[in-house]
């Protein structure tokens, strides 16, 4: 991948004249059946930008409750483009028609104007689970029946494409605009990418200036981006067959509680038992011995496997796991913080 991003061809993409982020623009919009395509730099970039591209302010999106643009994309909908999100209880993160059914406001001043469904796919704190593609489509048809503008938030897209056994194109089916992250399992340094019709993205291009992501040698980027696209997607399911491994391992450890038959790609969520510490501690301890877990909160920790842990990695992480725990935590400081809430 270093490779491919020194030997990039660049120019100047303000300018639509750099020849790799042409290609990958051109690449992943077609992957997907779509017009168009816009490299953005992060995925709450791209996920905003669409969110821009579809709504007004005074307009409301509604998401699952756990939902990323919800929860962890800074208050972004409604700082950057004045929407308001309506979250909705959402079983593993999945959304579906029974529990969106009444939720689209009457159109009458009193209200938002409901105007956008988001889906998450994989769902991250729904546990990284995968919707099926029946799922996406029943949902994303009775989102146009009703009016809706449909956006993905495809940060893990090619995770539950592995996972799904659907295509890119059968996805690309379903929604308005699809943002991919390039920087999660897909291995790369950074960026995202937002695919649309023709109009949906040269408003996000316009979109993408006004927040600041219009970069000039984006080639260097987008080098890397093309590489992972060969090389690291068919490869995921190494990441899910050690996700399962980690599941199945923890699930043997006294005082960790997991349904290992849950996991369903490279996302492990666990909890350790109330009592035994925090999942801060615990997180703290393992860190101190080389593995890497984000304490979710409470008793609740989130391990991801991807392209640099190895099948060896995840047995040793589960052996010192097990140490953990068997030597206890207990009286470790509470240091640093879960990212996700107290
Ligand atoms: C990581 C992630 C994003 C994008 O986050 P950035 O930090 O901006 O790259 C969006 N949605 C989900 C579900 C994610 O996990």
């Amino acid at each position: 991948m270093l490779q491919a991003m020194i030997t990039a061809e660049v120019g100047d993409d303000m300018l639509g004249e750099d020849p790799t982020v042409n290609r990958l623009e051109r690449f992943v919009a077609d992957m997907f059946g779509h017009e168009a395509a816009v490299f953005a730099c992060s995925g709450t970039q791209s996920n905003q930008m669409g969110i821009r591209v579809h709504c007004l302010p005074g307009d409301e999106l509604l998401i699952n409750e756990t939902g990323h643009i919800a929860n962890f994309e800074g208050g972004a909908p409604a700082a950057v483009s004045g929407v308001t999100v309506r979250t909705i209880e959402a079983p593993d993160g999945f959304l579906d028609v029974d529990s969106l059914e009444g939720k689209i406001r009457v159109n009458d001043q009193h209200f938002a104007r409901t105007r956008l469904l988001c889906l998450e796919n994989t769902t991250n704190l729904g546990g990284g689970q995968v919707y099926s593609l029946e799922h996406l489509h029943r949902v994303s048809d009775w989102a146009t029946t009703n009016g809706l503008k449909r956006h993905l938030d495809g940060a893990r897209l090619f995770n539950a494409i592995v996972s799904g056994g659907y295509s890119a194109a059968d996805v690309g089916k379903c929604f308005d605009t699809i943002s991919i992250c390039f920087s999660k399992g897909l291995g790369c340094p950074m960026g995202s990418i937002l695919v649309g019709n023709k109009e949906d993205i040269a408003r996000a291009r316009r979109i993408r200036r006004l927040f600041g992501g219009a970069l000039r040698q984006t080639g260097i980027v987008a080098a890397a981006a093309m590489y992972a696209l060969a090389n690291n997607i068919t490869r995921l399911k190494c990441d899910h067959v050690n996700a399962m491994q980690l599941a199945s391992g923890l699930a043997a450890i006294d005082g960790i509680h997991i349904e290992a038959n849950r996991v369903k790609s490279n996302l492990v969520f666990f909890e350790v038992e109330a009592g035994r510490g925090l999942a801060i501690q615990l997180a703290g301890a393992l860190k101190e011995q080389g593995v890497l877990v984000g304490p979710m909160g409470g008793q609740r920790l989130r391990a991801v496997t991807h392209l640099d842990a190895t099948t060896d990695d995840i047995a040793e992480a589960i052996d010192v796991i097990r140490l953990c725990m068997g030597r206890g935590f207990a009286d470790r400081p509470m240091v640093g913080r879960g990212p996700y809430s107290k």
